[in-house]
């Protein structure tokens, strides 16, 4: 058993999804008028991101982050105790301004390759069956973000490894190809 905590959702072994599941609500950390979102369906290309703008729990080297339809994501209570984390990042992030949870993050420019995509974190649900992580995004970033020492970054990928959560160091194959084929396409040099 590796000594290294790579997220508590995921420390224990991936939980598989289900693949009929209908979605449910995220709820953020305020013990009194929590903020709460409700999502229609599930959630796809779910991975543990190493970046330093995730939120992630108190202790936890990764985030573990996903994304949905933007339609399919609505805010149904507290709605006013959200904040923009950062209104000139890609990703606005909306924060509880009580607990600092993130509840979603939003791409509000339409020319984004992921424009039309939320960003949420399946660890704020009880509910059961949202689709596991299948990989790790930006892994070399937990140095950047203090959360490993370089010479931790060996067992800190075998472990990742160990989980099925394939280590890169930027997005997945299949997201790197999605960014690349729309800037292609807004390039011209690719047509659809
Ligand atoms: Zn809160
Ligand atoms: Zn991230």
């Amino acid at each position: 058993m590796s000594t290294i905590s790579i997220h508590p959702s995921v420390d224990r072994g991936v939980a598989k999804g289900d693949p009929n599941f209908q979605g449910g609500t995220l709820r953020c950390h305020c013990a009194q008028d929590p903020v709460t979102v409700s999502i229609r369906g599930n959630v796809a290309h779910n991975h543990a991101c190493g970046c330093t703008k995730c939120w992630k729990p108190a202790g936890a080297m990764f985030s573990v982050v996903a994304v949905v339809p933007k339609e399919n994501l609505s805010v149904t209570a507290n709605g006013h105790k959200l904040k923009v984390v950062d209104a000139s990042a890609a990703i606005q992030r909306h924060a509880c301004a009580g607990c600092g949870v993130h509840l979603y993050g939003r791409i509000e420019n339409p020319g984004h390759p992921f424009y039309g995509l939320d960003f949420v974190h399946v660890e704020l649900s009880k509910d059961k069956g949202w689709s596991a992580p299948e990989f790790a995004a930006f892994v070399s970033s937990v140095i950047e973000a203090g959360a490993a020492r370089p010479d931790q970054m060996g067992v800190v990928r075998a472990r990742l490894r160990e989980l099925s959560l394939e280590p890169y160091d930027c997005l997945s194959p299949v997201l790197m190809d999605a960014i690349a084929t729309h800037a292609a396409k807004a390039k011209g040099v690719l047509r659809a």
